[in-house]
């Protein structure tokens, strides 16, 4: 696609700023991106949703964590005349963008409560004087009349409501300002409006549309796929945390990332234990106090390799470009979830890694807790329907990506080669016999009986439940010993559960035959099954161990060279002196990118990735210093 011109309205130029003074009166958004953000091309479809929104349409942008949301109202509010206001939920999120902007020489403030009222005040000024490009507020804000009419005085350029699945109920995120949001169609009919979700669930989307009077706005979908993110799933590993610990010296050593636990107990004595074996890691749930949370936070944000374990509480405001692996220690309750967790690794687009490990136990908490709340039958069944749909993803013995992209409707042509299973396909092997035998169990002990008490009986455990319910003498009693193992036949119930074959009844906690089973069991087809996870597990190992090479090279080329450390110590330092995060001064990417270019001048900083005019200004001179030692 070619670039697109926009005047730029005549009183941007008397108010003058860093950059637009510097501009000619017809602009390339293609040359903004360039000289403002350092980048030489829109990703897909971000110039689409500006092209929209400088045409004064509205616009729905569904697109995944890291995709580039943010540029697509950047840009406009840039060359918009006016202020772009952003709805923003949380003030971290509002804090982070802000700080980055403006190390990017833009005129971008927030408004919100941890500020004080003086400095608030100040920032109404500014804003009235005409001297924002952009003001992030917090929905609470935005609906106060007070702020309303401060609006009216203005001349606003859009409204970008971000993280646009909070007006949903169904969601975690919640919130109810969000729903008030209605009032910006009617009270502003004809400034631009752009809500940005990385959520894609369907009845989000129709919340979001109907809530935010989005009708007439065109949907920009791009792909969910992150193709820098390699997932892999185990279950079966005992103890989990020491294959945990395993993964993160075997390929995440020094870097950062976030351990996802159900429990807050969990993150306490996984994140002590991981302590003890000299990772620096820290815990992380709504119980801790303000303080301390907030601590945690900004140690994760400006450590290099903080791995911060945590309940889901760790969430939305966690807008960190270079996290190098999401782990998972419990099965999420939907691929939504999973999905939007394991989305915070590699924002930056360089490689990370999604690992998740889960077991029977985790299925059946999950189960009862769909059982126990308090909701209508049909949401129980959406919710049931989701426990399933990402039990089978890490049932499954062919690409993960491949599900996971179907899941929210979209073709993948072909496996990625970066999951587990195109990487180490399992072996599979002909279950059907055994799997009769496991069948025939329930059928003997009428359906009412879990995993374990069936594997009991199908190896002949004469155990006083066993004996109890007088399972010892039937005809399947010990029919399994010479088949499978105890975990074994767990596996197999587990696989048995994914592929539609048996079902938990939610009234006995048994497992209870589907049709699909019955006919299974009838001899009518045959099953191959995924070899049990653990195995897949270890040939990961060995296959690594095998590449010699350190794993944590094959991630991030130059990370152990002397002039990689150079940089992020310069990074660190120049990040301390203004007192924000390293990532804000430069992305890994751009770093990356510093090393592949080799700058001799300041002329060639700017063809870094990452460097526009202002950064080429303001740190060109320390990191060409450094370079040139180097060279
Ligand atoms: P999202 O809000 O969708 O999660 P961000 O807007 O934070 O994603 O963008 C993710 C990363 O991608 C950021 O580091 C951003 O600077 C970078 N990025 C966005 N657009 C481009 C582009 N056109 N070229 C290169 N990098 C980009
Ligand atoms: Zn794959």
């Amino acid at each position: 696609m070619s670039g697109f011109e926009f005047s730029i309205p005549a009183h941007r130029h008397r108010q003058g700023t860093a950059f637009v003074t510097s501009m000619s009166s017809t602009h390339h958004a293609k040359d903004l991106l360039q000289e403002v953000f350092g980048y030489s091309e829109f990703r897909p479809m971000q110039e689409d949703i500006i092209q929209q929104l400088m045409a004064g349409g509205n616009a729905f942008v569904l697109m995944p964590t890291g995709g580039g949301k943010s540029l697509c109202y950047q840009v406009p509010a840039l060359l918009r005349q006016g202020t772009a206001i952003v709805i923003s939920p949380l003030i971290s999120l509002m804090h982070n963008q802000v700080h980055a902007l403006q190390q990017s020489g833009v005129r971008a403030e927030y408004l919100n409560s941890s500020r004080s009222s003086a400095d608030n005040w100040q920032i109404e000024q500014q804003l009235l004087r005409g001297e924002l490009d952009l003001l992030y507020v917090a929905p609470e804000r935005l609906v106060m009349p007070a702020f309303q009419q401060l609006l009216k005085r203005i001349s606003v350029a859009l409204f970008a409501i971000d993280e646009a699945h909070c007006v949903s109920q169904w969601g975690h995120d919640f919130r109810e300002e969000y729903t008030q949001l209605d009032c910006l169609a009617r009270s502003f009919p004809q400034v631009p409006r752009i809500a940005l979700t990385a959520t894609a669930d369907e009845l989000t989307r129709s919340e979001i549309v109907e809530r935010l009077s989005l009708h007439d706005a065109p949907c920009f979908i791009s792909s969910f796929d992150r193709a820098n993110i390699h997932y892999s799933i185990f279950s079966g590993l005992n103890p989990a945390r020491e294959h945990l610990l395993d993964f993160i010296n075997g390929k995440h050593a020094g870097h950062s990332g976030i351990v996802y636990c159900t429990s807050r107990k969990d993150t306490e004595s996984l994140a002590h234990w991981l302590a003890s074996k000299n990772i620096n890691a820290a815990p992380f749930h709504a119980g801790l106090s303000p303080e301390t949370k907030h601590q945690t936070l900004t140690r994760f944000l400006t450590e290099n390799d903080l791995v911060v374990v945590a309940t889901i509480a760790f969430g939305m405001g966690i807008d960190k470009p270079d996290v190098r692996f999401v782990a998972h220690m419990n099965l999420p309750d939907c691929i939504e979830s999973y999905y939007q967790e394991t989305g915070r690794a590699g924002r930056d687009g360089l490689p990370a890694d999604a690992w998740l490990h889960y077991s029977l136990a985790d299925l059946a908490k999950l189960g009862k807790r769909i059982n126990n709340a308090p909701v209508s039958e049909q949401i129980r069944q959406r919710k049931q329907y989701k426990l399933n749909a990402i039990h089978s993803l890490c049932e499954m013995p062919t690409c993960r990506r491949v599900r996971l992209l179907s899941y929210f409707g979209e073709q993948a042509t072909r496996p990625c080669g970066n999951c587990d299973n195109c990487l180490h396909p399992p072996t599979t092997w002909n279950a059907t016999l055994p799997a009769r035998k496991a069948l025939s169990a329930m059928a003997r002990t009428r359906e009412k009986f879990g995993a374990k008490h069936l594997t009991d009986v199908l190896l002949g455990k004469d155990n006083p439940k066993v004996v109890g319910f007088e399972h010892h003498k039937l005809s399947v009693f010990g029919i399994g010993k010479d088949d499978l193992t105890e975990s074994q036949w767990l596996g197999l119930f587990r696989q048995l559960t994914a592929l539609e074959c048996i079902e938990t009844n939610v009234d006995t906690f048994g497992l209870r035959m589907t049709p699909r089973g019955r006919s299974l069991m009838k001899g009518e087809f045959e099953i191959e099954l995924r070899q049990i996870a653990a195995q897949a597990h270890k040939r990961e190992r060995s296959a690594r161990k095998r590449n010699a090479q350190p794993a944590s090279d094959t991630n991030i080329s130059h990370e152990d060279s002397p002039l990689w450390e150079a940089l992020r110590a310069k990074r660190r330092a120049l990040a301390s002196e203004l007192g924000i995060a390293p990532f804000m001064v430069f992305s890994d990417a751009s770093l990356r990118s510093m090393i592949a270019v080799n700058p001799r001048n300041l002329d060639q900083f700017l063809e870094v990735e990452g460097v526009g005019k202002h950064k080429q200004a303001k740190f060109g001179e320390d990191f060409l210093n450094i370079l040139s030692a180097f060279s």
